[in-house]
């Protein structure tokens, strides 16, 4: 039998989102014969209420033996008062390192049917289909830090072994893509972007000799990806610089419900959640934009499934639904119907060519 797919649902809009999701795949596999399986288990609040533990045992077993792993979201303000060591995000910190997620895809493609909802000018927007890939477990975030009260350092270290594999990563992609890849680093002043830039451009060179290659340097980045978005195909860059960039990226696409995201590792499961969070603002209206996460089960199927056809047939139907007027309240227009988070789920279900 095959190894189940572990759904995390979480917190806020996170059950609702991820219920939508898991419909599309049951609707997937039953078409397509991919015998997929799921079982649910607890992170985040709904853990920390149930077990004590943003990430009990049992979760992180049965994550360690999945095929993958799908998350709705984690946190809201009932658990912001809970110790720091055991708040939710702790969870789902602790679970991408225990899984060893150092590779996070963030894909944002913008829909013509959507452009309104971008605050950058239309025509910028014309074809843009961007992967950023975000180094996930080195970097400032996790390297020796200390303060007094007069002083405080944090430090970023990056061992190549490190670079080659998310560089190795974005490249990979990049060759099944069309075939351009960017590396961002900060090569004129830190010497974590000279050691970043060297091994990139060699792992890039001897390794990927067809790819076209560009650095850039990450005050530039940012810039070009507002002035000349559609020139973007792969980008990988390290862990701080590209938590910055995804966040810019994601507003190309108009609103933080639409985007997925997927954390890879070395032939693990990954890990597969929309961008966004828990939204306690609206959640239990049935209200949520079930896209980013739908389309995060699409990037479960093509990475941890080989199911590329599917994956397509899902961002094909979830495209469809889209150029068809369907919106939820976050993406309608003034004067636009909206339907709720389950109606979005059933017109993808209807669209689905498989
Ligand atoms: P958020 O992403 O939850 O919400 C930001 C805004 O976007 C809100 O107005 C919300 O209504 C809207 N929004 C978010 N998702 C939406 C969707 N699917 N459809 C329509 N609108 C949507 O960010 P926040 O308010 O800063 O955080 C809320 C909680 O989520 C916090 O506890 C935070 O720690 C947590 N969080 C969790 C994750 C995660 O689980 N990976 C990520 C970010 C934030």
């Amino acid at each position: 039998m095959s190894r189940p797919i572990v759904v995390l649902a979480g917190d806020g809009v996170g059950p609702e989102v991820a219920a939508q999701a898991v419909r599309v795949l049951e609707t997937v596999s039953a078409r397509a014969n991919l015998d997929l399986r799921f079982e649910h288990a607890l992170l985040g609040g709904a853990a920390i209420d149930t077990v004590g533990s943003p990430l009990p045992d049992e979760t992180l077993a049965a994550c360690k033996s999945a095929t993958a792993i799908f998350l709705g979201a984690v946190g809201g303000p009932k658990w912001d008062t809970v110790a720091p060591e055991i708040r939710p995000e702790v969870g789902l910190l602790g679970l991408r390192k225990a899984l060893g997620l150092f590779a996070n895809l963030r894909p944002v493609k913008t829909i013509p049917a959507l452009a309104a909802a971008s605050p950058l000018k239309n025509e910028k927007l014309d074809g843009v289909d961007i992967v950023v890939v975000r180094e996930l477990t080195g970097g400032i975030y996790f390297g020796q830090r200390a303060r007094s009260e007069t002083e405080a350092f944090d430090t970023c270290e990056y061992t190549v072994g490190e670079i080659e594999r998310v560089c190795r990563t974005a490249a990979e992609l990049a060759a099944a893509r069309r075939g351009r890849i960017t590396s961002i680093d900060k090569f004129n002043v830190l010497d974590t972007s000279r050691l970043w830039r060297e091994t990139a451009t060699r792992v890039f060179g001897s390794e990927f000799p067809d790819l076209e290659v560009e650095h850039l340097l990450v005050d530039a980045a940012a810039m070009h990806l507002l002035s000349r978005p559609a020139d973007f195909d792969v980008m990988v860059t390290e862990n701080m610089f590209g938590d910055i960039l995804t966040d810019e990226a994601s507003m190309l696409a108009g609103s933080m419900g639409l985007l997925p995201s997927a954390s890879l590792g070395d032939g693990g499961p990954g890990l597969y959640e929309p961008i966004h969070g828990s939204a306690p603002d609206i959640a239990g209206r049935d209200a949520a934009n079930p896209c980013g996460a739908i389309l995060s089960a699409a990037l479960l199927l093509r990475h941890s499934c080989g199911a590329d056809e599917a994956a397509l047939a899902v961002e094909t139907a979830v495209d469809a639904a889209l150029r068809d007027g369907i919106r939820t309240r976050d993406i309608a227009a003034a004067g636009e119907s909206a339907v709720g988070t389950i109606e979005f789920g059933q017109a993808v279900i209807e669209r689905l060519s498989l």
